[in-house]
């Protein structure tokens, strides 16, 4: 059987594929890259059906980071022109996650810059998250504020986070190329922590740091073993006046192949495409959502994102449709108490009967330049 074929066969089955299959993949021609798209969207389809999750992310707190990620506009000693702020109030931050929800977003992410909370933080940021459900009860909340210390993983499950997020970002082995500060260990902990307080795990990487194939294979593999409910993927954003502010190696290409190896080892997870998909899969990004069920809506920490209403437009010329409020993300094996375990089905169409076009006239602007004008031509 050929590596696409076997790849897609353990995936469904959910297995990991070995180490050499998934170096394969991230070797594989740029040209037969849609061959390895195709592969990759089966297993997506699978498991998450035409389904894309919106998530909104607030920055409760920006800049002025005493740790030194190489890859980060928050570190110490960035020289990147970003807002700095310091904790946002909780109606300023509910605020800000209302436009998020009324534009689909079902999970708000509460990210802070710094190395950890410390007790009055974690207070802040469940009064936070009091004032979020108090707008909506619906909205899933993930919180996002680096290391935890003993106690707070339990303090913020009981104020409401259904999820805590925290990176791996690169293999073990290169940890230490892109931050001295803390280590690999401590974020293997901290998402262990969020675990065992109940809150489901968000732990993903960031590609394009220089990183090999081999780096990028540890990772992932190393994200299956600690079995995360969503990985998110993001893309070195190069921001000027940090470490990495050269490194811009990545091509749409890369960025799709990298995906599709992500899809092939965690089949059945939540897989987020984050930060750096505009500048990196630009007009590919509608190719990635065969690979990733998940995207951020709006802007991220501290970049601008694509408009809302182009990601809109894009998941729906794309064939996919924004995942609804109140369905379960994670298929019923990992997801206790799914709608799909309960035997309710989803409102609106199945997933697999095609939505009636509605007429896009505002799209069809009739020609009055270029050739037959005396106005120049659109190029
Ligand atoms: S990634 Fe987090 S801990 Fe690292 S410098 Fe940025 S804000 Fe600080």
């Amino acid at each position: 059987m050929d590596l696409l074929s076997t790849l897609v066969d353990k995936g469904l089955r959910r297995e990991a594929p070995t180490r050499d299959e998934a170096l394969a993949v991230l070797r594989t021609a740029d040209e037969d890259v849609l061959d390895v798209v195709a592969a990759a969207g089966k297993v997506r389809r699978e498991f998450f059906g035409r389904r894309v999750k919106l998530n909104y992310l607030v920055n409760l707190k920006s800049g002025l980071c005493p740790e030194d990620c190489s890859y980060c506009s928050q570190r110490l000693g960035s020289e990147a022109g970003i807002l700095k702020y310091t904790w946002l109030k909780a109606d300023q931050a509910a605020h800000a996650a209302a436009a998020g929800v009324a534009g689909g977003a079902k999970r708000v992410c509460l990210v802070a810059s710094g190395r950890g909370p410390t007790d009055r933080d974690v207070d802040r940021v469940s009064e936070t998250i009091a004032a979020i459900k108090e707008q909506n009860g619906d909205v899933e909340v993930c919180a996002c504020l680096g290391l935890l210390s003993d106690g707070q993983a339990e303090r913020l499950k009981s104020a409401g986070a259904d999820a805590y997020n925290h990176n791996l970002n690169t293999s073990e082995a290169t940890y230490a190329d892109i931050c001295t500060t803390h280590g690999y260990e401590d974020r293997v902990q901290t998402v262990q922590q969020a675990q065992a307080a109940g809150m489901s795990a968000c732990s993903g990487l960031i590609a394009g740091m220089g990183e090999s194939d081999e780096d990028l294979v540890d990772v992932v593999f190393a994200l299956r073993a600690l079995d995360p409910d969503s990985v998110p993927v993001n893309f070195l954003i190069p921001f000027e006046g940090t470490p990495l502010a050269g490194e811009w190696d990545l091509t749409p290409q890369r960025c799709l192949k990298i995906l599709a190896m992500v899809r092939f080892v965690c089949p059945d997870v939540e897989v987020r495409l984050a930060g750096g998909r505009e500048i990196h899969l630009r007009t590919m990004q509608p190719l990635a959502l065969h690979l990733a069920n998940s995207v951020f809506l709006g802007d991220y920490l501290t970049s601008e994102g694509q408009a809302g209403k182009a990601d809109l437009e894009m998941i729906a010329d794309a064939g996919f449709e924004v995942e609804e409020a109140g369905r379960t993300t994670l298929p019923p094996h990992r997801a206790a108490g799914s709608a799909a375990e309960d035997g309710t089905a989803p409102s609106g169409p199945p997933a697999d009967e095609p939505a009636r076009e509605a007429a896009r006239t505002d799209l069809v602007a009739v020609r009055r330049r270029g050739a037959g004008t005396e106005l120049p031509p659109n190029a």
